[in-house]
């Protein structure tokens, strides 16, 4: 920053410096306009968010190894809390995706979906790549890149985080050329910035002198994301591109009015995750309609596998109560199209959805966020982005068999 500043002071100087010449040899004023380009040029460098100086204060640097986008958005915000905690510039990992038909996993950069201007509004940030292209070979060179893990993982090697065994972690880190020379297991330590001064801990137990960046092999976060950590959503939005996107997909397929936007989560995957919900008081996002001491409520089947009536109830409120003329469907699987369209035919809203076999997620995910009414999936972490953007600009989202119906129990 410092460095940027000189420099656009040296320009203008240099301006100033260059004119008075031309002034003196008559040369016409235009000209100095032209002059004014390279510091223009300059200044957004300048204002820019990443920083090409090293951080004194250190770095945080992880792989969202676990889960695919909803889990890595939970663990990206406890991550972000957990930077500003330690008072460390977070790395914005690249999302990882895994695409059908393609084996393995592919890193999209971060700033590829979300606006890293925003996210710097809360707390110091480069993405992964700026920080290989620009930082790494003064701040991490080779020889000195430590991992730190919890404990032990499994792998080839006895005592170690094995950082790289397995997919996606030995891709993801492959991507940036990074091989590791030591372990660091921090346990006990926790993430919990929040309640237990974790924040000074962890700088007194690993200075960042002595430890510059934090690798670590997974977030430092929780999953579902703790609850201090939920608002942090704010700072987290789509890039002008993505809004662009969604908005003039709606503006093409849907006529013109307010809309409900739906998230049917049912594919088998799914199926087979729901079967775990009578067998503990959360399953994944469910704190964010139960609460998260289960003061809103208990565990049950229709909160992860809505009924077809259940369904077709719910939306039929949501369009009276917005006046909605369409409803948008996102979905991983089953759109329902027709059960909806036959059930719905009096209400006069038409239907619409991505093209099926290759709907884009994020464009999902930025169409619902601007929907007038949301209802969503709330155990899944997919709708929970959803919801979460929605709160921070004040509308209002519902969830499939919330709040339970008084008069539907299951039989014991
Ligand atoms: P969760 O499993 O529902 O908690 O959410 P995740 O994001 O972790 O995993 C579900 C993944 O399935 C998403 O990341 C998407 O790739 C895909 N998916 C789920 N719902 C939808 C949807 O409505 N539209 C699209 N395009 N993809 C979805
Ligand atoms: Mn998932």
């Amino acid at each position: 920053m410092l460095q940027c500043l000189i420099l656009v002071f040296l320009s203008i100087v240099l301006i100033y410096l260059i004119a008075d010449f031309l002034k003196m040899i008559r040369v016409p004023g235009l000209v100095g306009v032209y002059l004014l380009l390279p510091v223009l040029y300059i200044l957004p460098v300048c204002v820019g968010t990443q920083d090409s100086n090293p951080d004194p204060q250190g770095y945080v640097m992880y792989c969202p190894c676990m889960g695919r986008f909803g889990n890595q958005a939970d663990h990206f915000l406890g991550s972000l809390g957990f930077a500003k905690g330690l008072d460390r510039t977070l790395v914005l990992p690249p999302w990882i995706e895994y695409q059908t038909g393609r084996r393995g996993s592919v890193m999209v950069p971060f700033d590829s979906y979300f606006n890293i201007t925003k996210v710097s509004e809360f707390h110091r940030v480069v993405t992964m790549e700026y920080f290989f292209d620009h930082l790494a070979g003064s701040v991490w060179p080779p020889g000195e890149r430590i991992s730190f893990c919890y404990g032990e993982r499994r792998g080839p090697i006895e005592q170690s985080c094995n950082a790289k065994d397995g997919n996606p972690f030995g891709p993801f880190w492959d991507t940036y050329n990074v091989s590791f020379d030591r372990s660091e297991m921090y346990g006990p330590l926790s993430y919990d910035v929040y309640h237990q001064d974790a924040g000074t801990v962890w700088n007194r137990n690993y200075p960042p002198e002595k430890f510059p960046v934090l690798a670590f092999t997974g977030a430092p976060a929780s999953f579902p994301v703790q609850l201090d950590n939920v608002k942090l959503q704010e700072f987290v939005v789509f890039n002008e591109f993505w809004r662009g996107l969604a908005e003039n997909w709606v503006k093409r397929n849907l006529p013109k009015g307010p809309f409900v936007g739906i998230h049917l989560r049912n594919g088998m995957d799914w199926d087979k995750a729901c079967e775990h919900i009578s067998s503990s008081n959360h399953l994944f996002s469910s704190p964010q309609c139960l609460g998260y001491r289960n003061e809103n409520g208990e565990l049950y089947q229709e909160l992860c596998i809505p009924s077809d009536s259940t369904i077709v109830k719910q939306i039929k409120k949501a369009v009276k109560k917005v006046g909605a003329v369409a409803i948008f469907i996102a979905s991983d699987n089953d759109f329902m199209v027709r059960l909806l369209s036959e059930k719905l035919k009096n209400l006069g809203v038409s239907l619409h959805h991505q093209d099926e076999g290759d709907s884009i997620p994020h464009l999902d995910l930025a169409i619902l966020s601007r929907s007038n009414f949301f209802i969503g999936n709330c155990i899944s972490s997919f709708s929970a982005f959803v919801k979460r953007s929605r709160d921070v600009e004040g509308l209002p989202s519902g969830f499939w068999g919330y709040p339970r119906p008084r008069n539907t129990h299951d039989e014991l």
